[in-house]
């Protein structure tokens, strides 16, 4: 009786829409799955910050669900690696295969995105990584990086003077900026942040926003020029922002500032916040979406690995016996408040769902540990990922190890889909309780071979990865 309820609510509010109608008749019941990525989660950070209280929206679901140890696989590059979670394929299968080979043209099969919406679930994907150019399917989807053209002028941002705004050698989007960017910055307290400033640049044509702030008297933090003009297509209808303003917010930024330029010697607090800053402006658009009447919601919040990088030798001092203990004690609870932030932010994800009618899962890619490279202070990936499955008829307890191509059966199986043939990833047995036995799996959930594409990434995604800290040298070919 459930479904009447829901059908008739959905027809009282949408006035009679036909797709509403659509969607329950295929089947009485059904059942919705919200996956929450956090790139580079770690339970070697996350369990003792539940127990001490610190991460209630996590510990809900930590308490009564399954949980356990994600297994990632080598290259534990996140666009390889959750091409693996979402596709249940290995890499050599499904094409991701290194950063060259990062973005949604390089996957040669379908990810669970395209499975769901050929079987007509809506479906909405946010912020995967390798998945752009964002793809048709039946939703909504908003591409994570890596991509080209996100940024002008580099993906880093500066400190400069404002004396430097003038000079010529300064680069042309601050230069050009000046005008805009001065009233922003000269009435800042030293420690304080702009609001987001409107820039141009009008040789690229290109729109954008930029933040700004103030270190001491004279030298202030330039963000990189972020573009919002509508040459830089992220999304799935294209021309979302323009049709749903109110819920994509007034700009979008798909990745944000690069973070190996400001890693180690001495990594400044800006790039703590202002990757901050970044995830609230892609977790503001997530929510907006999230309370529509979706069947599988994806959203990767990156923020834990972006800050885990430049920021995990003061987390763990020890591992780095060259780290200076002022440091160390200044910026020891940057990736703690990394998770502090984004268990803040899923909390507002689920209050904005309005229903706790979903079954939520938690996946990272990769966990964190300290680099093996003792001078190279900084945070790197380990296979150990993690896992969480919570909702109707899971049970609560520690659950055994799985990999990262389970994940694709699993959510199939939750939302009471069968697997393929050619899944390579099994249906964790935990997760039996919930529907009974799986159902057969069918054959394959290809219906049109799909070649992907074997030219490595653009010059423009290579500078942005190069400013992330992933890659060295010059990309295999300019363009
Ligand atoms: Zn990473």
């Amino acid at each position: 009786m459930q479904f009447v309820v829901r059908g008739l609510l959905g027809l009282a509010l949408l006035g009679g829409a036909a797709y509403v109608m659509g969607d329950f008749s295929t089947s009485d019941s059904r059942n919705r799955v919200l996956v929450f990525g956090i790139d580079g989660g770690t339970w070697a950070v996350i369990e003792p910050m539940i127990e001490a209280g610190e991460l209630p929206n996590l510990a809900r679901f930590y308490n009564d669900g399954v949980h356990g140890e994600f297994r990632s696989r080598p290259p534990a590059l996140s666009p390889v690696v959750w091409s693996t979670i979402f596709t249940g394929r290995l890499p050599g299968d499904h094409g991701v295969k290194d950063w060259k080979t990062s973005h949604s043209t390089h996957r040669k099969v379908k990810a669970i995105w395209e499975m769901t919406s050929d079987r007509s679930l809506k479906t909405y994907v946010f912020n995967v990584p390798s998945t752009w150019p964002a793809q048709e399917i039946n939703g909504v989807m908003v591409s994570g990086f890596p991509l080209s053209g996100s940024t002008v002028g580099g993906n880093t941002g500066g400190v400069l003077t404002l004396d430097a705004l003038d000079d010529r050698t300064t680069a042309a989007v601050y230069r050009l900026n000046a005008l805009a960017l001065r009233p922003q910055a000269v009435p800042l307290e030293v420690g304080a942040w702009s609001p987001w400033v409107k820039v141009k640049f009008p040789a690229r044509k290109a729109a954008g926003v930029m933040k700004i702030k103030r270190l001491d008297d004279d030298s202030y933090y330039f963000s990189p020029f972020y573009r919002i003009d509508d040459e830089l297509v992220v999304t799935y209808p294209s021309d979302l922002r323009k049709t749903q303003p109110e819920r994509m917010g007034e700009f979008y930024i798909p990745e944000g500032p690069g973070w190996s330029l400001h890693a180690e010697a001495d990594t400044p607090e800006y790039l703590y916040d202002h990757l901050v800053d970044v995830s609230r402006v892609q977790t503001a658009t997530a929510r907006g979406f999230v309370g529509d009447d979706w069947d599988l919601f994806i959203y990767v919040n990156t923020l834990v690995d972006r800050v885990s990088h430049p920021y995990w030798a003061y987390f763990q001092p020890q591992a780095f016996p060259e780290m200076d203990a002022r440091k160390a004690a200044k910026y020891s609870e940057a990736v703690r408040n990394a998770y502090r932030e984004t268990d803040r932010q899923l909390g507002q994800v689920l209050e904005a769902v309005g229903s706790e009618d979903f079954y939520f899962v938690v996946l990272s890619d990769h966990g964190f540990g300290a680099s093996n490279n003792a001078k190279s202070m900084i945070g790197t990936h380990r296979f150990e990922g993690i896992y969480l499955f919570a909702g109707p008829g899971i049970l609560g307890s520690e659950g055994p190890r799985i990999n990262i191509e389970d994940a694709t059966p699993a959510i199939l199986y939750l939302l009471g889909l069968e697997s393929a043939q050619d899944i390579a990833g099994k249906l964790p047995e935990s997760l039996l309780s919930v529907h009974g036995p799986a159902r057969e799996p069918i054959a394959s959930y290809e219906t049109l071979a799909k070649p992907g594409s074997d030219l490595p990434v653009d010059a423009a995604t290579w500078e942005q990865l190069r400013g992330l800290g992933y890659v060295d040298g010059a990309p295999r070919r300019k363009d």
